[in-house]
């Protein structure tokens, strides 16, 4: 069923470090090895073998409205025929720029970078360039992309694969990085009053969605903001998960919470790779050419990316019922899944926001990473690997959200639920 797959694993081994280019791909967490697709339309994906997939991961995001959506292709073979890139400015680049402005609360400016790491790098360079101090707050199991400063309490895959400290990330660099439980003010409040004045940001996925998804609790967000103002702390949102997909603006219009700065991935290039940060001028300015905090790419604002971008966010812009779709879709499932747990009388908990959700197998509220490592994650393992049996492909790890598109149909929701019930009597 999978003998290609094996296969074309077994050759990537050789050539690729541990097989794949970025580790939640490998199934480390779940066991046995990936399956490597071949293309993808709408809700689907299609693998080597020839097996179909209904896509609950859908490219970690941006597949928001399937894969191989239309326009977005149309768009993309267009203007490769103009040059792949130029290295120099485009109109495009000012073109989405203007209409990121436009959708996103509390920005006049954005960068655009080639992925969420360069993007929550950025942002951190630049807060502290802006307030002339060094450390920051992150939180547990929260991931802001693989740069040095980042590694420390990380989710996503270093979270899957356990690892407590990355080897190659320096004592100095990591004593720069202050991290607290999601969702406890209490203990930002320490570190706050502990390193007065030296402080420059607290950068949080204002919906966890690196540790399975993780729900900010009434208060959390309101809390670091105000902690923030009193303190002159920069408050970062990572929206890489969250961005265009929560809604048109983000988590800072569906939270109604103000951040400084803004960082943006996968979804802003419509799964090309690019990632941005964006912010009032105020501080964007501070960026190079316009100010001294240094920040370049030769590919940022790559032409093919910004032109594939610009589509799928101006259809966003211009259907906003495309979010209450998604939310009666991610209902109608989540309804069908509880039913599916309760048959098989599992204890279970699900988060859901929004086109984000998770399941755990616990019977305790999922608020913070100890909660989500606490959880029955060998079930989970079973769980996906008889899901995928059956024709579905959920994330590869208890520790990551699930994505919705709008391209699932209501057939598609059932013939889920269908395998849900089916795999949860075949494992408990
Ligand atoms: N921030 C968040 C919230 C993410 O989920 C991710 C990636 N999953 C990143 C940053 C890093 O993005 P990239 O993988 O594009 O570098």
């Amino acid at each position: 069923m999978y003998s290609k797959s094996e296969m074309l694993f077994g050759q990537a081994r050789q050539v690729i470090p541990g097989g794949v280019n970025s580790p939640v791909r490998a199934f480390k967490s779940v066991g046995g090895n990936p399956v490597f697709m071949q293309h993808a339309k709408g809700a689907y994906m299609y693998d080597v073998d020839g097996n179909k997939y209904i896509d609950y991961i859908n490219s970690w995001g941006p597949m928001i409205l399937g894969h191989a959506y239309e326009p977005v292709v149309k768009a993309i073979q267009e203007h490769a025929a103009y040059s792949t890139s130029f290295g120099a400015p485009t109109a495009l680049e000012t073109k989405i720029a203007e209409l990121i402005t436009s959708m996103v609360p509390n920005i006049d400016m954005i960068r655009m970078v080639n992925s969420g790491t360069e993007a929550c790098m950025t942002a951190i360079r630049l807060a502290r360039g802006y307030t002339g101090r060094n450390k920051f707050i992150k939180f547990e199991g929260c991931y802001h992309g693989h740069a040095d400063a980042f590694l420390v309490s990380a989710g996503s895959g270093v979270a899957t694969l356990g690892i407590q400290s990355v080897p190659g990330v320096t004592a100095g660099v990591a004593s720069d990085t202050l991290a607290a439980p999601y969702n406890n003010l209490p203990a930002v409040e320490e570190l706050v009053a502990g390193n007065k004045d030296e402080i420059a940001a607290i950068i949080v996925e204002p919906v966890a969605g690196n540790m399975g998804c993780i729900l900010p609790q009434a208060g959390f967000l309101e809390g670091l903001r105000k902690i923030c103002d009193e303190n002159g702390i920069l408050l970062i949102f990572d929206e890489v998960m969250t961005g265009f997909r929560l809604a048109r603006g983000g988590a800072q219009e569906l939270l109604g919470i103000k951040a400084d700065l803004v960082t943006f991935g996968k979804i802003i290039g419509a799964g090309m790779p690019v990632g941005a940060v964006a912010g009032p001028k105020e501080i964007m300015e501070h960026l190079a050419p316009a100010g001294k905090v240094y920040q370049a790419g030769t590919l940022s604002g790559n032409p093919i990316a910004m032109i594939a971008g610009y589509t799928l966010l101006q259809t966003l812009n211009d259907n906003p019922v495309i979010y209450d779709q998604l939310e009666e879709k991610s209902n109608y499932l989540i309804n069908g899944l509880k039913e599916a747990f309760g048959a098989a009388g599992v204890v279970y908990s699900i988060n859901h926001i929004g086109s984000m959700l998770s399941v755990h197998f616990t019977e305790y509220p999922i608020i913070d990473f100890t909660a989500a490592s606490a959880a029955n994650n060998e079930l989970f393992k079973r769980f996906f690997h008889a899901m995928l049996e059956r024709g579905v492909y959920l994330p590869p790890s208890a520790f990551e959200s699930w994505f919705m598109t709008n391209a699932l149909t209501t057939e598609d929701l059932d013939t889920t639920i269908q395998a849900a019930k089916s795999a949860m009597q075949a494992i408990k």
